[in-house]
């Protein structure tokens, strides 16, 4: 049995104990001490890290009345150790998880909701919450209602109850899944249920809660919130986002958002301007190459989908008799598509595609190719126009 010392004292940053058992298995070796400061992973939170004699701790777990330690190397049986605990991790979590106790109590105090999952994760806490959405004026006052708790700095009560029966009378968020032993955290007139973990013995310490996100999940909703040192870390980056983007619109964070809708309307009304004007000048092209003498038609072009390029090629082989070899520059892609009799596009894509950097190949009447680099397409394009001429298209 291991001595649970961050059960009576949550604020005992180091401590003195003995090495009871070493045990090696897959690699890993684990270390039971007489006592410990060090919280196992369980119930949503993650296990404390530190030190045992200088040895680095990085997981913690525990096993019935056993709990062990997952160390760098072996330390012998016996052997007196100072233990040390990670404190800023250590807060970390103690401040997520009070701020989820807050954040559940509140949510079952003014809509009947509960917290039916909890993960604490290395970025964000997630609570799921078994009502299928909360809307978002109410998720804003929540949050506010949480921070009063915080700021009224109200006590973070822990009991141990024997028995079940010995609760009657204790209003529990929920029932306890264990019968004996029941460690209940209490904060009064905010929530009440039992939980293993580790808190703060003040709702202040966790210092400001932040909703990030409230989204439907499996017919629930699921929160994301941050804590603490989390939380101001959060706003920071935010503020730095902000301030960079009312830099780069000229705007104040007051009017940021109206600014950007104009910015939005702007480009969607000079986007449809490019598309007719593209159209256009698909049209031109189009009648170009249709009205053109020679067989083999060759074109480059800086700035086309390949989509529109096999468009354009397909309506000028419905109008006469050609061979289209069109490139797009943007896109690097090459196409081949004609109407004769005689040529095999995806042969002659094939032959050439081996002596540049492409990939490519295609059927008789039609063939493409794409390139990693625009010069790649360029040579390819002028092998391929060498090898139509050699099969003296233009006669
Ligand atoms: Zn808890």
């Amino acid at each position: 049995m291991t001595r649970r010392l961050f059960d009576t004292d949550v604020y005992l940053k180091e401590a003195q104990a003995r090495v009871e058992a070493v045990e090696e298995k897959d690699g890993k070796v684990w270390v039971i001490l007489d006592q410990t400061i060090f919280a196992p992973e369980g119930g949503g939170q993650d296990a404390d890290h530190g030190w045992i004699n200088g040895i680095a701790v990085s997981d913690v777990r525990e096993n019935g009345e056993t709990i062990r330690h997952l160390v760098a190397e072996p330390i012998p049986a016996g052997t007196e150790v100072t233990i040390k605990i990670d404190w800023e991790r250590r807060l970390d979590h103690m401040q997520q998880h009070c701020g989820e106790h807050l954040l559940s109590g509140v949510i079952y105090e003014r809509l009947k909701g509960n917290n039916k999952g909890f993960h604490m994760g290395a970025e964000v806490v997630t609570v799921d919450i078994d009502l299928p959405e909360i809307p978002e004026v109410m998720v804003l006052e929540i949050e506010e209602e949480v921070n009063r708790k915080i700021q009224e700095n109200l006590p973070v009560e822990i009991r141990i109850a024997e028995q079940l029966d010995e609760l009657a009378d204790v209003p529990l968020r929920k029932k306890p899944t264990v019968e004996t032993d029941i460690r209940v955290v209490n904060v009064p007139g905010v929530d009440c249920v039992a939980c293993c973990g580790t808190h703060p013995s003040r709702t202040g310490e966790v210092g400001i809660l932040r909703i990030l996100r409230a989204d439907k999940y499996k017919g629930m909703t699921r929160i994301q919130f941050v804590c603490g040192m989390r939380a101001v870390k959060y706003s920071t980056f935010e503020h730095r986002v902000l301030r960079e983007l009312n830099q780069q619109y000229s705007a104040e964070t007051a009017n940021l958002v109206a600014r950007l809708k104009k910015e939005r309307e702007k480009l969607a009304s000079l986007e449809q301007e490019l598309k007719a004007y593209r159209l256009r000048e698909l049209d031109r092209m189009m009648e170009e190459l249709v009205r053109e003498e020679q067989t083999l038609l060759v074109r480059t072009f800086e700035n086309m989908e390949a989509g529109m390029m096999m468009n354009l090629a397909k309506t000028v082989l419905k109008e006469r008799e050609a061979v289209c070899l069109f490139g797009s520059l943007s896109e690097k892609k090459v196409i081949l598509m004609h109407n004769l009799e005689e040529l095999h596009a995806g042969k002659i894509f094939k032959e050439t595609i081996q002596t540049v950097n492409g990939r490519g190949g295609g059927g008789a009447s039609s063939a493409q190719g794409s390139f990693q680099e625009g010069e790649d397409l360029k040579q390819f394009m002028e092998q391929v126009e060498r090898t139509l001429f050699s099969e003296k298209i233009d006669k």
